[in-house]
């Protein structure tokens, strides 16, 4: 194996003393749930000037609405699937769907996004010279045989999904409309996708020299969690918040693990800033089966509710928890909110935006 190449000098342009005081960051993917946080956390310093380039297939400009208009602040209308010309010094790249409900919608396109859309921010990274962060996901565990789950285990995934061709009918898909959605797939437009979005990450490293990051997000959650977007802890409070009762699907005694939004975003700035290439997971050791996670939420939030067992979807994973030593190690980081903390903070926000108010 070859040792790295010395990464890229930066263009001449931004080496000029107009660009050396302010840091300009790209964050692919800024209008979706974890990226709009991250763009929050990002303005707070005035040396930064953030650039977000998203196609808002499963973000909103509403996310980011109170940036619209600030001189640090620019918003991209772009695909990633697209080649992107612009000066940047950082790239968080995060441009993909992350809830299976949008993955599984059009399973070419996700492909598309995690293997064109990371080329493109890598050939973007080589020409400029700047480092890129990639999050992964703990998907690329697949359903893991060895638990919890460390960076070294290289993951059992099915890469073709399941013999069983599912469809589900999805009804009032969709933030701002309805339609009927016909939804045939599985996960591995996913997990694959990001397995080989990692791989060119490594590769534009060590031939080209790339400064990389990539991050192994577990399971988050939080505010601005699309309320519709089919994934357990936004389905479970919406459901709440609604009266309705919560679908726990089979046989519900799978576990995950969940991280509260702050603590994820948190833990992304530090592996940019820091020297470690990762692969790094990130996420909450906290581990929940969906019964659990389900009499939390009506505990906490609507002790009247029931709950049902509904049929589960194919390759789901039966058990996640994330080894977090080595971020604690060369990040100094590890997870500060509960999971009963971190729940009522995104009950505020749902029951805002669903029109719920606390009695
Ligand atoms: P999200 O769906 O809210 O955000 C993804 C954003 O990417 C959206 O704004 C979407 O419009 C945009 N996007 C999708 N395809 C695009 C394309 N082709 N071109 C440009 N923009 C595109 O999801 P999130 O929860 O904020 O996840 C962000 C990242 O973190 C994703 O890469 C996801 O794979 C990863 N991740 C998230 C979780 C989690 O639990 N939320 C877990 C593991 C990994
Ligand atoms: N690319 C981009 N922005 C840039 C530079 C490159 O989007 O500023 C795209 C480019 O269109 C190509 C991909 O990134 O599809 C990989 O670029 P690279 O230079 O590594 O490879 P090549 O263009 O030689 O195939
Ligand atoms: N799940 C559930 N009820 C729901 C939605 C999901 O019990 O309404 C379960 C699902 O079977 C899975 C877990 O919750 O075991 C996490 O699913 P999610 O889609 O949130 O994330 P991922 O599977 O990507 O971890």
């Amino acid at each position: 194996q070859s040792s790295p190449k010395p990464p890229p000098s930066p263009s001449p342009l931004r080496n000029s003393k107009f660009f050396q005081s302010n840091m300009r960051i790209l964050i692919s993917g800024g209008a979706g749930f974890i990226g709009s946080h991250l763009v929050d956390k990002l303005m707070e310093n005035e040396k930064n000037e953030v650039i977000v380039a998203d196609n808002y297939f499963t973000g909103s400009k509403d996310n980011l609405k109170k940036w619209i208009g600030h001189p640090r602040f620019e918003l991209i209308r772009h695909d990633v699937t697209e080649p992107l010309l612009i000066e940047v010094d950082q790239i968080y790249h995060l441009a993909c769907p992350a809830s299976p409900i949008f993955y599984k919608y059009n399973p070419v396109k996700t492909i598309k996004t995690n293997v064109i859309g990371t080329l493109n921010m890598l050939g973007l990274a080589k020409r400029v010279g700047a480092r890129i962060l990639l999050t992964s996901t703990s998907e690329v565990y697949g359903d893991p045989l060895i638990h919890p789950q460390p960076e070294s285990y290289w993951g059992n995934v099915n890469p073709i999904g399941s013999f069983i061709h599912f469809i589900i009918t999805c009804v009032s898909f969709s933030l701002s409309y309805k339609v009927d959605a016909m939804i045939i797939g599985v996960r591995s437009c996913y997990d694959e996708g990001k397995r080989v979005a990692e791989t060119l990450m490594f590769d534009y490293h060590r031939q080209h020299g790339i400064e990389i990051r990539i991050a192994r997000i577990f399971n988050t959650y939080g505010p601005r969690m699309n309320i519709d977007d089919g994934r357990v802890v936004s389905n479970f409070i919406a459901q709440a918040l609604r009266g309705e009762a919560l679908t726990v699907q089979k046989p519900g005694t799978q576990t995950r693990s969940f991280c509260y939004v702050s603590d994820m975003v948190d833990g992304l700035m530090r592996l940019m800033e820091g020297d470690e290439t990762g692969p790094i997971n990130i996420g909450n050791p906290g581990e929940f089966t969906m019964v659990e996670l389900a009499e939390t939420v009506k505990e906490l939030i609507n002790p009247s509710i029931e709950t049902k067992m509904v049929e589960n979807t194919p390759d789901d994973p039966r058990q996640r928890k994330p080894d977090i030593t080595k971020a604690k190690e060369v990040l100094g980081w590890e997870p500060k909110v509960k999971l009963r903390e971190g729940l009522p903070l995104m009950e505020e926000d749902f029951r805002l935006r669903l029109g719920v108010p606390k009695k």
